[in-house]
């Protein structure tokens, strides 16, 4: 990655009016990364221009999800309290001619995209509004209609050099004038967007493949406001398995629900950093690790599809390899007291950390053996060695065991395990074992719940 511009400065930019999602993480993401690796700043900007959708129970949860994932920003700002800037920039636009007012009522735009349609040209809004007359203009106004008001682009090739995408080309004149104001005055979000970009010094605008369109538009905008242009990046898009892209309408997997399932962070960070790039996807134990692999020119082009069991997958591969200081304060505040010894023993049989629980009932709570023979399991508790268990009682009582009941393998160590644990699988008993008490591997042997 490099920049030209000397201090980086990336925003995230989402609407509050949903909570954040797996597609959106990514674009939260790459901006976070990108700040970090150039020794820059992340801002949240909340793009609540939209009043009705956009509540500050949603604007807290995108606040909330951004700092459990770790991403947190070091500025923040939001629309809704930027209107006189965006209305200074109405007024120089509407000076020079390039915001212009428009009084066609959807049902006579959607009629003329039809036709043009039927025609075979491409449905580019006419422009009408630029020749309407003083006497339409009146007629208008007597019927009560408000105007929406369109930016004028200027019909050119409209490039730029993407971060993502390389060299970019798109024609302004394959566009329709964007609509800058709703009827009723409403801002749709390419103003203020770019408002806000250039007076908050937005160095590099990263986001998603979506808006590469937009681009066009907003890079026109930047010089109509006499601003230098910021560099741009456009990412590829997840896709559901229905291969649409993800969206908070279609419910999509939201942050706040992988957390409420016991999903780790740094395991969707790894996820998101590497899903749809030349990486494989792979757990990461840190940031840090994750910042040394990004790298744009590594994200593919083609949409990736995102999987849920995949992330599943990950999340458990994390845990197995996790340090104890990692999960430290999270086992101590639900009253495991294992320490190091019963965090080793038990995350390699572990999908999410709460799965830890069972285990620490195994050890120290209360659990009904599975018993299959009796007999077998008396013998054994017979030859069971006076506690307290370290790491060589297991081998030294399970080569008794085998001595006097002739039991190998399979034979020997199931009927063990399922009295002992109450389960056919599970961490090492050569490690559980220490952390049991005499009494309690006793009564279990002997069938009793303990
Ligand atoms: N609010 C816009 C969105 O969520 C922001 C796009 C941008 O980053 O410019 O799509």
């Amino acid at each position: 990655m490099s920049s030209d511009n000397p201090k980086v400065r990336v925003r995230f930019a989402p609407s509050p009016t949903g909570r954040i999602h797996v597609g959106n993480i990514r674009t939260a993401l790459f901006n976070w990364l990108f700040a970090r690796h150039h020794d820059g700043e992340f801002m949240l900007r909340l793009d609540d221009t939209d009043a009705e959708r956009s509540t500050e129970a949603f604007a807290q949860g995108i606040k909330d999800d951004l700092s459990w994932l770790g991403l947190q920003w070091d500025l923040a700002a939001k629309q809704s309290e930027r209107y006189l800037e965006y209305e200074k920039a109405v007024r120089k636009l509407t000076e020079d001619g390039r915001l212009y007012p428009c009084y066609e009522a959807p049902d006579e735009l959607d009629l003329k995209r039809r036709r043009q349609l039927a025609r075979g040209r491409p449905p580019v809004y006419d422009r009408s509004a630029l020749s309407m007359s003083d006497d339409d203009l009146a007629k208008y106004e007597e019927q009560g209609r408000q105007p929406h008001w369109r930016f004028k682009l200027n019909h050119e090739l409209v490039s730029w050099d993407d971060l993502v995408r390389g060299d970019t080309k798109i024609d302004a004149a394959s566009f329709s004038d964007p609509v800058m104001i709703r009827q009723g005055g409403g801002y749709l979000y390419t103003l203020p967007s770019v408002v806000d970009d250039i007076d908050f010094e937005i160095s590099h605008v990263i986001r998603g493949e979506d808006h590469v369109a937009n681009t066009a538009a907003q890079i026109q905008l930047f010089e109509a406001l006499g601003a230098s242009v910021p560099r741009f990046g456009h990412h590829n898009l997840l896709v559901g398995a229905d291969g649409e892209a993800l969206s908070k309408r279609k419910g999509s997997v939201s942050v706040a629900g992988l957390r409420d399932e016991g999903l780790e962070p740094l395991a969707i960070n790894a996820h998101a950093a590497t899903i749809g790039s030349a990486h494989p996807v792979a757990p990461h134990q840190s940031m840090q690790e994750i910042a040394a692999l990004f790298d744009f020119s590594k994200l593919s082009r083609a949409p990736a599809r995102f999987d849920e069991s995949e992330l599943r997958h990950l999340n458990a591969k994390y845990l197995h390899e996790a340090a104890f200081e990692i999960v430290r304060e999270r086992l101590e505040k639900s009253g495991i007291t294992g320490g190091e010894p019963f965090w080793l023993a038990v995350r390699g049989n572990i999908d999410v950390l709460k799965d830890v629980e069972q285990w620490w009932r195994v050890v120290d709570g209360e659990i009904g053996p599975l018993i299959e023979d009796q007999q077998f399991c008396t013998k054994a508790q017979a030859l069971l060695p006076l506690g307290p268990f370290d790491e060589q009682s297991w081998s030294v009582w399970t080569s008794a065991v085998k001595e006097q009941t002739g039991a190998k393998g399979k034979a020997l160590f199931m009927p063990l395990r399922k009295a002992l644990t109450a389960k056919e699988h599970g961490p090492e008993l050569k490690m559980l074992l220490p952390m049991m008490s005499y009494e309690k591997v006793s009564d279990r042997l002997l069938g009793k719940r303990a």
